[in-house]
């Protein structure tokens, strides 16, 4: 018997025999309110399938109420892990037993291990972003002059700090509210106290996100970050003003949903190079397959899953 493609999280207080009668049994998810759309159970799959391993990958739905009591009931209904998605990933920090450097910095969890009954928590975000950047654009982090929207968001300080972690050329981070920037600032700047050559601009900035910060900015910039919210809905605002978009930038969105947003829009009509956050869904869930299995994972696998599903 097939397992349904969505879990409530009072399924997990039924123990093991909830999701271990299925065929293949259910030991991997994510869990997210609302989860409905993610699309990691079909790469996930479509990987499982691929390498014969007999494990099933599903969606649990659990409100933030519920969710540490969510996550403490994944090895007794045998779960090997799950991901952790929107709004849970800074309450699974958390909740888990033992965490990662690069999560305990970003402050967020996206995978977990079960090893018997502790938890250990590890984010594949930041990861899975470079690993996009390579891919889309050919260049490392490293070499960038990065300009980031929405660095004091959960996914934002993720990629901030795996910006800093590679040490990449110069990082701009950008917030509505500044104040979440600036603190973020202040917390990585040991990282770029290097050996780096000081260029004619400080090489780490915050700044609010307004028009005229980011024109100055985005003089000095590679690569732009779209890291807010602004683009999931088909109504938003651009995240970056069209006239400040030049031929010479690269310009990635985090969103994936929907098909392109007025960001990668306007960026394509400038002439500027995008890519969207597919690459980013992608690799993440391929580094979250790596730390569970402790293998490669068939990365064409699943972006074909990923890829061909609407
Ligand atoms: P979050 O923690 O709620 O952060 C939202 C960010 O957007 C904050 O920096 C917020 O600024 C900013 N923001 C919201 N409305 C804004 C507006 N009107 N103008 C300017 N800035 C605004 O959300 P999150 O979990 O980090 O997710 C952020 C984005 O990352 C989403 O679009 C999501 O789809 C994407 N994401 C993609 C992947 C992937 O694999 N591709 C993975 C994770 C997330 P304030 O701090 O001022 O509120």
């Amino acid at each position: 018997m097939d397992a349904p493609e969505l879990f409530e999280w009072s399924d997990l207080s039924g123990g093991a025999d909830a999701f271990q009668r299925f065929s293949p049994p259910v030991r991997l998810g994510v869990f997210g309110d609302p989860v409905e759309h993610s699309r990691s159970p079909v790469f996930h799959n479509a990987a499982l399938k691929a390498c014969g391993i007999p494990v099933a990958y599903t969606r649990l739905h659990v409100d933030a109420t519920h969710f540490p009591e969510a996550l403490r009931a994944l090895p007794a209904a045998g779960f090997l892990g799950a991901n952790v998605t929107i709004p849970h990933k800074a309450a699974a920090l958390a909740g888990v037993d033992e965490v990662d450097d690069y999560a305990r910095a970003s402050g967020s969890v996206n995978t977990v291990v079960v090893d018997g009954q502790r938890l250990i928590g590890f984010n594949t975000d930041g990861p899975g972003l470079s690993r996009a950047i390579r891919e889309e654009f050919l260049v490392d982090l490293k070499d960038l002059r990065v300009v980031l929207l929405g660095a004091g968001g959960g996914a934002g300080r993720a990629i901030a700090v795996q910006c800093a972690m590679e040490a990449c050329e110069r990082l701009v981070l950008v917030n509505r509210s500044v104040e979440k920037a600036q603190a973020l600032a202040a917390e990585l700047a040991p990282r770029f106290r290097s050996e780096k050559p000081a260029g004619p601009v400080e090489r780490l900035v915050a700044i609010p996100h307004d028009e005229s910060a980011l024109a100055r900015e985005l003089e000095h910039a590679d690569l732009v970050i779209n890291a807010t919210a602004l683009g999931m809905k088909r109504s938003d605002p651009p995240a970056l003003p069209a006239r400040l978009i030049s031929p010479s930038l690269l310009v990635y969105d985090t969103v994936y949903s929907g098909g392109a947003t007025r960001l990668l829009e306007d960026a394509a009509a400038a002439g500027a190079r995008t890519a969207n956050g597919l690459s980013m869904l992608l690799h993440q869930g391929a580094l979250s397959f790596e730390i569970w299995f402790n293998r490669p994972a068939p990365l064409e696998v699943m972006r074909q899953a990923l890829f061909s599903t609407p």
